[in-house]
């Protein structure tokens, strides 16, 4: 413990003030409670690296659904607890998660004969963690504040920029690791070792992939279509040939290769437009990734990650909805539509299908068209609402959002660009409703 490296300085400077107090508190608990408490995982990887991380992972070595407790009740917070995990979740007045873990030697059964006698259950925590760089932990008890506990080498990796299992069998264990490795190597700018490497290949080899289940296997797919450099990692994972592993039909050619890359390249337009984008990247990787697919064997792909019904109607629904928007498209094109139209044409599709048509559109014009709908046709708002139309005395129903999509369609056209003239006309449509209204109620109570 001697040499242990402390880095109470670099956590007082890298994190927010209330995380640092956050951590404090946790350590000056656990003396109170007479267990140890650890900052562990990616939180303590991201520290070092100097990036944001707002999971905090904590590990009591002791009850840890009893410290969870306590910690809530004094920090005025909420508590999830899972007992068969010995796991908690402390949710804060101000939002913030805290997980905490339960650090206990009888779990981890080894395959390998390790001498379990000499490891501490903190040790044995960290080991079972998928690569060194997220095996390191901070102690928090107030004698020894920020001491850096490093079993593993950690330091040395993330100096080096590696990805490193800790043990040979890590993979066969779990291959989610495999795409893990992945998605951190493109995240970071890392690099797996050899050996990681090979025994990833050894894994691939053995059919490991095969047998995971479609949850664990989407859920890994999802990260990475979230990340940054999909492209990149979708280039890794091929080079393992685990694109085939999806679906066997799945491979990088030239022509996927450029629809991802336009995909990409569209996702970051549109995530550079809005402080907090709304898209759901995720979908649109999957569309780019489907194109050389038809609809049987994409329903395949979807099945083997266990897609819900839901997902499954909805990803097919877009690709029959893209064909006809595309056609509708070129004739609005072809007779010089008005904007309006073309608000019609693209508002009923959802935001990553409108993403992903932008992606595949060849011409520049279209893709001018696409982006003058999503950054002023969208976003323009009409100053008539929902209260002026209440005001009018328009009967509660599906009619509000009729007219006010009638009202955004003549602003957008130059025709009814101030509060004055959008309420004439709203005035008129309701006017209108209400008299189509009376006339269906005459309909109906003549014999
Ligand atoms: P991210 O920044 O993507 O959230 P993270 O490292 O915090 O990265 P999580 O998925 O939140 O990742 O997991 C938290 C910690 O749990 C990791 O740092 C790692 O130590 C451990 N972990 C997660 N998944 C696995 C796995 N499949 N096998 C072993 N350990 C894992």
């Amino acid at each position: 413990r001697r040499n242990e490296r402390n880095i109470k300085n670099m956590l007082r400077s890298r994190l927010a003030a209330d995380i640092f107090r956050l951590l404090e508190q946790a350590g000056a608990l656990g003396r109170e409670m007479g267990v140890s408490v650890y900052a562990v995982g990616g939180f303590v990887r991201d520290i070092l690296l100097d990036r944001p991380n707002l999971d905090i992972d904590l590990v009591v070595e002791g009850d840890g659904i009893e410290f969870a407790q306590v910690l809530s009740r004094k920090l005025g917070g909420r508590i999830r607890m899972h007992k068969k995990f010995q796991t908690a979740v402390v949710i804060l007045p101000d939002g913030q998660k805290v997980d905490v873990a339960t650090a206990r030697l009888e779990y981890y059964q080894y395959p390998t004969a390790l001498p379990t006698v000499e490891l501490s259950s903190i040790k044995m925590d960290l080991y079972r963690r998928d690569f060194s760089i997220n095996a390191l932990a901070v102690r928090l008890s107030p004698d020894q504040f920020g001491n850096l506990v490093d079993f593993f080498s950690a330091q040395k990796d993330i100096k080096e920029r590696n990805i490193r299992v800790l043990h040979s069998l890590s993979f066969v264990e779990d291959p989610t690791r495999i795409l893990r490795a992945i998605r951190f190597e493109q995240r970071f700018n890392f690099r797996m070792d050899r050996q990681t490497e090979r025994l990833i290949k050894n894994a691939l080899n053995l059919n490991l992939f095969q047998k995971l289940s479609g949850g664990r296997l989407f859920h890994e797919l999802y990260l990475i279509m979230e990340e940054k450099e999909v492209l990149a990692c979708f280039r890794r994972m091929d080079s393992f040939n685990l694109l085939q592993v999806l679906h066997p039909l799945l491979k990088l050619s030239d022509q996927l290769e450029s629809i991802l890359s336009e995909v990409e390249r569209v996702l970051n337009w549109y995530r550079l437009l809005y402080l907090e984008p709304n898209v759901l990247s995720w979908k649109v990787f999957m569309l780019g990734l489907a194109s050389s697919l038809d609809d049987a064997q994409f329903q395949i792909l979807m099945r083997r990650l266990n897609f819900s019904d839901k997902d499954e109607r909805y990803f097919l629904a877009v690709r029959e909805g893209l064909a006809e928007t595309i056609q509708q498209l070129h004739q609005w094109q072809g007779r010089a539509g008005s904007l309006s139209e073309l608000f019609f044409i693209l508002d009923p599709l959802p935001l990553e299908s409108i993403l992903y048509l932008m992606a595949r559109s060849q011409k520049e014009e279209m893709r001018r068209h696409i982006s003058l709908f999503l950054t002023q046709l969208k976003t323009q708002k009409v100053s008539v609402t929902g209260k002026d139309l209440k005001a009018m005395r328009l009967s509660p129903g599906p009619v509000y959002s009729e007219v006010l999509r009638t009202l955004h369609a003549a602003m957008i056209d130059g025709k009814a660009v101030d509060r004055n003239s959008q309420l004439i006309l709203a005035g008129e449509l309701v006017a209108r409703i209400k008299a189509r209204e009376a006339a269906d109620q005459v309909q109906e109570v003549s014999p």
